[in-house]
C-alpha cells in the first residue's frame, strides 16, 4: 500500500524485536523527515558496523574493534577476572547490566538468543555448542545460568541445565526475587547484586 522503497524499509524494520507494522511505518515516515545527512550517517554506521566491532571468538561479548589482530574481549583477556566462572547470558546487553553492578568478577558466555515461546523459535544452537566445548576445554569450576526471568530465559535455562548435566560442572543460577518477565537490561544494580550473591 506505500511506494515500494517505503515499503522495503518498513518490512526491514519489522525484523527488529517487538516491531509492528505500525512502528515500522512511523520510523520510515520519521526518516523521510530527517535531513539528507542523518540517513547518510545512518546508512554509514549500519554499513560500517561489523567492521568497526570485535565479536569476541571465546564468549561472543562485542567490543570496539581496536588493536588490529585481537580476537578475545577485554573481559576474557583480563587475567584479574576469574576464569573459572562462566555467566551465561541471551544478550550482550544482559552482560552490560551484570558488568554494571561491579560485582562479578568472572566471566562470560553469550547465546545470542533464547529459546522462544514459539513452538518453531529454537535456540542457535552454534552458541550453546561452544558453551558445551568451553566446559570441556576449560573446566570451569561454576556455570552461572543468567538468563532473563521471562518464559523463554527459564525454558533456556533448563535447557541447558539438562546440556550440562552430563558434564562435571556446578550449574548454578541468579536467585529468584527477580521480577518475572523483566529482562536483565532492565533491573537496577542492587537487585541484580542480590540476585548473583543468592544464586544457588
Ligand atoms: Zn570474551
Amino acid at each position: 500500500m506505500y511506494p515500494e522503497p517505503i515499503q522495503n524499509l518498513i518490512d526491514m524494520f519489522r525484523q527488529f524485536p517487538g516491531i509492528g507494522p505500525r512502528q515500522a511505518a512511523r520510523f520510515v515516515f520519521h526518516l523521510l523527515n530527517e535531513s539528507e545527512a542523518f540517513r547518510k550517517d545512518l546508512a554509514a554506521g549500519i554499513t560500517n558496523l561489523a567492521d568497526l566491532l570485535l565479536a569476541c571468538t571465546r564468549c561472543g561479548n562485542i567490543e570496539s574493534r581496536n588493536a588490529a589482530a585481537k580476537s578475545l574481549c577485554s573481559i576474557c583477556a583480563n587475567a584479574s577476572r576469574d576464569q573459572k566462572r562462566i555467566a551465561v547470558v541471551e544478550e550482550v546487553v544482559d552482560l552490560r547490566a551484570l558488568e554494571r553492578t561491579r560485582t562479578y568478577q568472572g566471566i562470560y558466555h553469550v547465546l545470542a538468543g533464547n529459546i522462544g515461546a514459539k513452538k518453531d523459535a529454537v535456540l542457535n544452537t552454534a552458541p550453546v555448542k561452544r558453551l558445551l566445548a568451553r566446559v570441556k576445554e576449560e573446566s570451569p569450576e561454576e556455570i552461572i545460568l543468567a538468563t532473563n526471568p521471562t518464559y523463554e530465559g527459564d525454558t533456556t535455562a533448563r535447557y541447558l541445565e539438562r546440556e550440562l548435566a552430563a558434564l562435571d560442572v556446578k550449574v548454578t543460577r541468579l536467585a529468584r526475587g527477580l521480577a518475572k518477565g523483566v529482562d536483565l537490561e532492565y533491573v537496577d544494580e542492587e537487585t541484580l547484586k542480590e540476585a548473583l550473591a543468592g544464586r544457588h
